[in-house]
């Protein structure tokens, strides 16, 4: 997997690159945003870390600029800015992933795998994890014989947490793709809604659970049979 690291901070972009290069990733480092835009459109990645503070092209220029060549290259963005309205505008521009500043190797990793695993073609109309088969048009959540129907906010988060294969799906994430910045949604709204899916797990009888993972988010986990 050939990843692709733009952020100015030397320094830290030399840590990103050793954390990658201990995990047998394969990393290159640009430092500016439109080095990075170059480097991305060269189609050779199989996925991009980047920073939104960049001299020359902003993070968020750089993603839009990407998507609207064309490229589904999967992106994760590192935002040291804690501003909803930051976040907000990464997410028109298409980014897969957020993950602020600092943030925890584990974390980092976690939240890469994720992105690598999404796939960058067509997605799939039937997404399977464990005994569980999500039907993404009609929000069929199915397990042995048995089906519940999902409401759309159910679906759209199970889907994030099936396509993340069992990785940890950051809460911030769910949220931001469930809701987006809207003043209505009530700060604990995720932990709602995945209460209602485990509800759901439940009935279906399914192996898999939601697990909470600590300040970090949410993940799929299939119980021993
Ligand atoms: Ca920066």
């Amino acid at each position: 997997m050939h990843i692709l690291v733009v952020e100015d901070e030397r320094s830290l972009a030399g840590t990103l690159a050793d954390i990658l290069g201990r995990e047998r990733y394969l990393v290159d480092l640009a430092y500016d945003g439109e080095e990075g835009l170059d480097c991305a459109l060269s189609g050779i990645y199989d996925g991009m870390i980047l920073d939104v503070m960049l001299p020359k092209l902003s993070g968020f220029e750089v993603l839009r600029r990407l998507r609207q060549s064309g490229s589904a290259l999967p992106v994760l963005m590192l935002t040291a800015r804690s501003e909803l309205s930051d976040r907000v505008a990464g997410l028109d521009a298409g980014a897969d992933y957020y993950l602020t500043k600092p943030f925890e190797r584990e974390e980092l990793l976690a939240c890469l795998r994720a992105i690598l695993r999404r796939p960058t073609e067509v997605a799939p109309a039937t997404l399977c994890f464990g005994d569980l088969e999500l039907g993404e048009e009609s929000g069929q959540l199915c397990c042995g014989g048995q089906s519940v129907q999902l409401g759309a906010k159910e679906c759209q988060l199970m889907r994030l947490l099936m396509a993340a294969g069992g990785a940890v799906v950051p809460r911030e994430t769910l949220y931001l793709k469930g809701w987006g910045y809207d003043g209505e949604a009530e700060g604990n709204v995720v932990e709602v809604y995945m209460s209602f899916l485990r509800r759901k797990l439940t009935h279906l009888r399914s192996r898999v659970q939601i697990e909470a993972v600590r300040r970090m988010g949410y993940h799929l986990r299939e119980a021993e049979a």
